[in-house]
């Protein structure tokens, strides 16, 4: 057995109110005066003075507002670091990421783009990367997607939805304030909720499970039955703990994988562009087969929230449509050998895939 040596981020701050440190811990990072930090900012924050007006901008410092309607592109990725590049007069001290999912994971790719040759898609897929990244930062603003701990990058590309998994991927410094969290808005706050106990769920029901993945799987579990099903917690307290469960379930993964939701809803997100909180909702909410406990609970949680998800979406799919969509999920092997095991071929078949989309 060849077990796998995996980094992690090795610096954390954590408390309501820690995003007011930022500057002091970036400031020792500054290369010089004419290599900036630059700020990926979810542009929900545009006209947040509460949330901005706490940068502290120095020299040829820039903030970059990037709207996360869409998910991550590696041609974005390309034109962010183009402009970056124009931007600077030198490589920038510190890329920092502020926002949900989509945010960090484009602080991360864009911090690796700028210190390696070629183009973002060239580096779709595991250990790829070559060189260390520019100094990056996360910090969330939405919990749940454990992409503030995680080692990889999730991008859309020309031919995949496949992310730069790397050892330069992880943050270097992550900030972690639930107060940063407090406006967001209810049925988003569930589908990014629901994606950390999707993983949860995945991890704890997968075959690749070992003491290290359940210990913090377990973790995450019970945070998520607290935050979703108690009537016990503040909302200070719900928001502090969705913050710890997301990095809990992000570990948890570290050394297993997600499963069948995962594996389906990059097949959504590829050809419909459905977004990864909701289109894991969509998907987990027909998998009783695959994953009964953890699918009703996940039902008496929508119902408490009075979640109502979008159905018919694969309703006026041509055949061509459906086989994208089929591709695009079984080609996440990992995904599908975790959930089902070795001959996971045997049970999912191109048909039985087929008819589980039908009914989404
Ligand atoms: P997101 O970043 O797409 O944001 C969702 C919505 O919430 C956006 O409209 C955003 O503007 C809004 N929002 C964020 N913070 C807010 C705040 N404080 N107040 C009000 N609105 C706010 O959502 P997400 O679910 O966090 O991220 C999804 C992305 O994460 C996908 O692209 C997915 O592929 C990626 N992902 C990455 C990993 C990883 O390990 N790298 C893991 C899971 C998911
Ligand atoms: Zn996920």
């Amino acid at each position: 057995m060849n077990y796998k040596n995996f980094p992690m981020v090795p610096r954390i701050i954590f408390g309501r109110g820690s995003f007011n440190q930022l500057n002091e811990i970036l400031a020792p990072k500054r290369l010089n005066s004419h290599a900036p930090f630059i700020y990926l900012v979810d542009d929900v924050f545009k006209s947040n003075a509460w949330l901005t007006s706490r940068i502290q901008l120095s020299y040829d410092d820039k903030i970059i507002f990037i709207s996360s309607k869409e998910e991550p592109k590696t041609s974005q990725v390309d034109a962010l670091v183009e402009e970056i590049i124009l931007l600077t007069k030198e490589r920038p001290s510190g890329i920092i990421g502020i926002g949900g999912g989509t945010i960090l994971d484009l602080a991360k790719a864009v911090s690796i783009m700028l210190t390696n040759e070629g183009e973002a898609k060239d580096y779709q897929g595991w250990d790829l990367v070559k060189n260390a990244g520019v100094y990056h930062v996360g910090i969330p603003t939405i919990s749940g997607t454990g992409a503030e701990v995680s080692r990889t990058t999730v991008l859309t590309g020309p031919d995949k939805k496949l992310g730069i998994n790397s050892d330069f991927t992880p943050f270097d410094q992550v900030v972690l304030d639930s107060e940063l969290t407090k406006d967001v808005p209810t049925d988003q706050w569930f589908y990014t909720g629901m994606d950390c106990y999707i993983h949860c769920i995945e991890s704890l029901k997968g075959t690749y499970l070992n003491a290290f993945s359940q210990s913090y799987g377990d973790m995450a579990l019970s945070l998520c039955k607290e935050i979703f099903l108690s009537d016990n917690l503040t909302e200070l307290e719900a928001q502090e703990k969705l913050m710890m469960a997301s990095w809990h379930g992000g570990m948890s993964i570290v050394y297993s994988q997600v499963g069948v939701a995962h594996a389906m809803s990059y097949g959504l997100s590829y050809l419909l562009g459905t977004k990864h909180g909701i289109g894991n909702c969509i998907v987990f909410d027909h998998l009783e087969e695959f994953y009964p406990e953890g699918v009703t609970l996940f039902k008496e949680m929508k119902e408490k929230h009075n979640i109502v998800l979008p159905n018919g979406l694969c309703a006026h799919l041509t055949d061509e449509e459906f086989n994208t969509m089929i591709d695009i999920s079984l080609s996440l092997e990992p995904l599908w050998e975790n959930a089902l095991g070795a001959n996971w071929k045997k049970t999912m078949t191109r048909e039985k895939l087929r008819a589980l989309y039908q009914k989404m």
